[in-house]
């Protein structure tokens, strides 16, 4: 769904849309399961050069690999979202202006106006966490022999401690 400035000069566009897997495009370790659901409005702000601000609730489950184990990992979102818009300025040199510290939900566009997947993509990267877990009390990957220690003991315990160290413990 495409917000045109054209049509935003006129009216608000209010949005209720889904995304089928693969419509939005994700990086290649990420992957959609099942329909993202996306509602909420764009409008263009009153006395600014072109600042379209969309807003509204994003649903969504996504699946990457588990940091431990690299078995797939789930993450549902359910998040809102205040995104701000700024046509791209460019200086007489040509070089794009800066963002200023601290402007996170602040974005820039080019063109026509602004296209509402690649907001919402940009909205499921910030809302993912820095990493992914199977489960929280994934048990990972045995370091000895690489099996999942989550399916199976695998039976590996890591070498016996320097016999010194033991009678040291054994003192204290
Ligand atoms: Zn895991
Ligand atoms: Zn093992």
């Amino acid at each position: 769904m495409f917000f045109s400035i054209t049509e935003l000069e006129h009216h608000p566009i209010l949005f209720d849309v889904l995304y089928q897997p693969g419509e939005i495009s994700l990086p290649e370790d990420l992957r959609q399961v099942g329909e993202l659901a996306a509602v909420g409005r764009a409008e263009l702000l009153r006395n600014t050069l072109g600042e379209i601000r969309i807003r509204g609730r994003l649903k969504a489950a996504v699946e990457g690999a588990c940091d431990r184990c690299l078995e797939p990992a789930r993450v549902e979102i359910d998040s809102r979202f205040d995104l701000f818009y700024r046509p791209v300025v460019r200086t007489a040199n040509h070089a794009e202006i800066h963002l200023e510290e601290g402007e996170i939900d602040l974005a820039f566009y080019e063109g026509e106006g602004v296209e509402l997947a690649e907001a919402l993509r940009e909205q499921i990267l910030l809302s993912l966490p820095m990493q992914l877990f199977c489960r929280p009390d994934c048990k990972g990957l045995c370091p000895y022999c690489g099996a999942n220690r989550n399916l199976a003991d695998c039976g590996c315990r890591p070498p016996l401690r320097d016999p010194r160290w033991a009678s040291l413990k054994d003192l204290g």
